[in-house]
């Protein structure tokens, strides 16, 4: 088995650089993210510039993410000296799709004028809920009304591409409260929606709650109501459920993720960041003063590295693309891994087509309706 490049080119490179930092740990968040000082926050600037300085690319940068963390947290002209950085740094694609997540607690008009006019041309806002009382629960830094004021602020700047992170399945919440929850949310009218159903990390004090019984999640028939809801209201606002959990308007879908679901190349920088290009993947050190003290002695900040062969890949890249709701397609693959998909899964493939888990269609491989909300049970058995 071999990769066959001359048949299969990949469409997107990507860029992700880490912001490590929030305001204050949420209580449900697993993410490698800290508060932290001024004084690191300014360091950890200046590393990932010179780690900026430092990458090489043989053909334009088509998507950028500024993630986290809270990378709003950063002043935002900080955020504009980086991404000059990387322009000056990289080949760059002249309709580059250039995200950044803001938490509404840490951005205001002015910040975003910068932003916007420095050339980051898509904003996804971490808003969660519109309930107040949820939001607390949840330990966010921030009200509905401070999430609505930065959606505004954003439009009035300039943004025309918006994403809202919305959760459900939150303690205490009905089928009812997310369904207002969600209207309210597109009264906005984004472009893109994020919606995820709260799980309970390990190591979390929300983990920790859930063991001792003092957390109220919404009984499983509730959370299947919500998920009914969100197909509902998401159709009716003219929204395509496009990933799992993403859903946007037609020509919106976020191009940096899709090329995370395609199995393609990204650049990815900053503590705890992982790359991924040409079948190698890295992995940096989740730890930002080791990350700063390797950069500023002009090392790599990698604690991993890995060769992926080709079957690795192969596995990795179903496993990611039946994430989408067309799935993945056969012939695609069998250009890009040189062999026949179905064949090499075999009668694992066709159990999960008798179970009404997957189906062939148009040449395409993907998770049906069932398999969507069973899909962990499908990848443990394709990984
Ligand atoms: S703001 Fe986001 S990354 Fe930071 S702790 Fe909360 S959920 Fe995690």
């Amino acid at each position: 088995m071999r990769p066959c490049a001359e048949v299969w080119a990949p469409a997107e490179l990507g860029l992700y650089l880490h912001i490590p930092f929030c305001l204050r740990k949420c209580p449900y968040c697993s993410f490698f993210s800290v508060p932290a000082s001024r004084e690191l926050i300014r360091r950890y600037g200046l590393a990932l510039r010179r780690q900026i300085a430092g990458t090489t690319a043989g053909r334009p940068v088509t998507t950028v993410f500024f993630g986290g963390g809270t990378p709003s947290i950063l002043p935002a002209e900080e955020l504009a000296t980086l991404l000059a950085a990387c322009r000056a740094q990289l080949p760059w694609a002249e309709e580059a799709e250039v995200s950044m997540e803001a938490n509404p607690a840490t951005i205001d008009a002015k910040g975003l004028g910068v932003l916007r006019r420095a050339g980051f041309n898509r904003l996804s806002v971490g808003v969660q809920s519109l309930d107040d009382a949820e939001l607390q629960v949840l330990g966010r830094p921030h009200n509905a009304a401070e999430a609505r004021a930065v959606v505004r602020a954003a439009r009035s700047v300039g943004f025309h591409n918006l994403n809202l992170d919305l959760m459900y399945g939150l303690p205490g919440q009905t089928a009812e409260g997310w369904r207002q929850t969600l209207r309210a949310a597109l009264d906005m009218d984004p472009e893109h929606l994020a919606l995820y159903e709260l799980t309970i990390e390990e190591r979390t004090p929300f983990a920790r709650l859930s063991e001792e019984g003092r957390l109220a999640l919404p009984p499983e028939e509730e959370v299947l109501a919500m998920m009914a809801i969100t197909a509902e209201e998401t159709a009716g606002a003219g929204f395509v459920r496009y990933e799992i959990s993403n859903y946007a308007r037609p020509g919106r879908q976020c191009r940096h993720n899709l090329n995370y679901w395609h199995n393609g190349d990204y650049f990815g920088l900053g503590a705890g960041a992982v790359a991924c290009l040409a079948g190698r993947r890295c992995a940096a050190v989740r730890d930002i003063e080791q990350y700063c003290l390797l950069i500023e002695s002009g090392q790599e900040p990698w604690a991993e590295a890995e060769e992926l062969d080709p079957e690795a890949s192969l596995r990795e890249t179903v496993v990611m693309g039946l994430r989408l709701t067309a799935g993945i397609s056969l012939t695609e693959l069998e250009a890009r891994f040189n062999l026949n998909v179905l064949q090499y899964y075999g009668s694992t493939l066709r159990r999960l087509a008798e179970q009404g888990l997957l189906v062939q269609a148009n040449g395409n491989l993907r998770l049906t309706a069932r398999g969507l909300n069973l899909a962990n049970q499908v990848m443990a058995e394709l990984v």
